[in-house]
Order: C-alpha cells, then sequence, then structure tokens
C-alpha cells in the first residue's frame, strides 16, 4: 500500500479539482490529487478521431465566466469566436447529412419538442437550486448524487420514447 503524506488531498483530477490543488498550492499547502481515471480534464476532454483533433467535453467560454477567463489568461491560452455565419451540418443516427439553416435541429416535430420540453426543465431546476447554496436545496443530495443519465431515466416527468412505434424519417420523428 502507498502511504501519502500532503496537507491536502483532492479527489478528483477534473477542472475543479486541478483548480483547488493549484490554489493549495499557490498558498504554500502540499498536495496530491487522485483521480480515479487514467488522465486529467475530467469532462473537458480533447481527443483525435480519424485526425482531427475534436472537442469532446467542455470547449466554450461565455463572458460571465470571468473565472475561467481568469485562468485562461493565467495560462497566457487564448480564445477564438465561435463560427456562427452561414449553415449548419447535421448527421443523423443513419448517417444522413442534413445541411440546415437556423437553430433548430433538423429533426421531426416530437423529437424537438421532446428536446424543447426537456432544455426547458434543465434551465428550470438550476433556477430553482440557485448558485448561492446549492446544498440547501431540499433535493440536494439526491441530485447531486445522480448522473444525468439516471436522473432522465428516472423523472416521472419524462415519458420513455417508444420503441414500438415506427419511425421511417432518418431526422428521427
Ligand atoms: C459534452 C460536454 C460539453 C461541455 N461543454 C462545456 C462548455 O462548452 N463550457 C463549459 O463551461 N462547460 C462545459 N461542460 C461542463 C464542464 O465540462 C464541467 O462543468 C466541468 O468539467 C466540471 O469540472 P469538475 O472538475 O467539477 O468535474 P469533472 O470534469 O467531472 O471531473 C471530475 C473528475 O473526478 C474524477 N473522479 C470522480 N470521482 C472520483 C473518485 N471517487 N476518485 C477519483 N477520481 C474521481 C473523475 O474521473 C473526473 O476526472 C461540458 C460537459 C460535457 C460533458
Amino acid at each position: 500500500m502507498t502511504t501519502i503524506n500532503r496537507d491536502v488531498i483532492v479527489v478528483g483530477a477534473g477542472p475543479s479539482g486541478l483548480t483547488a490543488a493549484h490554489h493549495l498550492a499557490a498558498a504554500g499547502r502540499s498536495v496530491a490529487v487522485l483521480e480515479a481515471r487514467d488522465r486529467v480534464g475530467g469532462r473537458t476532454w480533447t481527443d483525435t478521431i480519424d485526425g482531427a483533433v475534436l472537442e469532446i467535453g467542455g470547449q466554450w467560454v461565455s463572458p460571465d465566466q470571468s473565472g475561467l477567463y481568469e485562468m485562461l489568461d493565467e495560462l497566457g491560452l487564448e480564445t477564438y469566436p465561435r463560427h456562427r455565419e452561414g449553415s449548419s451540418v447535421y448527421v443523423t443516427p443513419t448517417g444522413e447529412r442534413i445541411v440546415y439553416d437556423g437553430d433548430d435541429f433538423p429533426v421531426g416535430e416530437r423529437t424537438l419538442a421532446e428536446m424543447n420540453r426537456l432544455i426547458g426543465i434543465i434551465d428550470d431546476l438550476p433556477a430553482q437550486i440557485g448558485a448561492e447554496e446549492p446544498w440547501a436545496h431540499p433535493r440536494a443530495a439526491e441530485l447531486d448524487t445522480v448522473s444525468f443519465r439516471v436522473w432522465l431515466e428516472g423523472s416521472p416527468t419524462t415519458p420513455r420514447p417508444s420503441t414500438t412505434s415506427p419511425c421511417s424519417s432518418p431526422a428521427g420523428c
């Protein structure tokens, strides 16, 4: 067994853990970061797929993310504007390539309605919880220990997608 002696042990080498460790080390504390995976970064992750460098997780920085901007400055990293001009491309689950304009994905009406309904729920829940004392919310413990998938599948307001209803549109129904 390996024994680690440090002032602080940080669990998780995602952005939060690495930031905490960075601040602790800067304050003169000795720190060890324990990470379950074989890489750092957590849900921020850059990978190369078919020769293309792709961001698999977090990549956007919005103007209100002032702490993130401070970190980018400290690391000497640059941002560039998101490309918003022109048409977009959507590749359907069956591999069809659809070029479209506007903000809505070119999916079927039912899928679009379900996406918008879920976005409404996902916007509403953090608004109820608030950023100041999220731990004080009555459902904090429950929501803090559930993955998004399990939450989505268990949400009583989320109807199960039908596996029996026929859907022949490549863009979804
Ligand atoms: C697809 C996707 C796109 C995103 N896009 C954006 C974006 O554009 N802009 C943005 O600001 N945010 C974005 N996010 C959110 C952003 O990635 C997260 O907010 C951020 O990664 C959270 O950092 P974290 O360190 O709190 O958690 P995580 O990144 O989840 O890191 C937690 C780490 O802890 C490790 N860990 C967990 N439990 C243990 C344990 N018991 N022992 C050891 N290690 C453990 C995990 O393996 C992981 O490495 C996106 C997320 C995803 C998935």
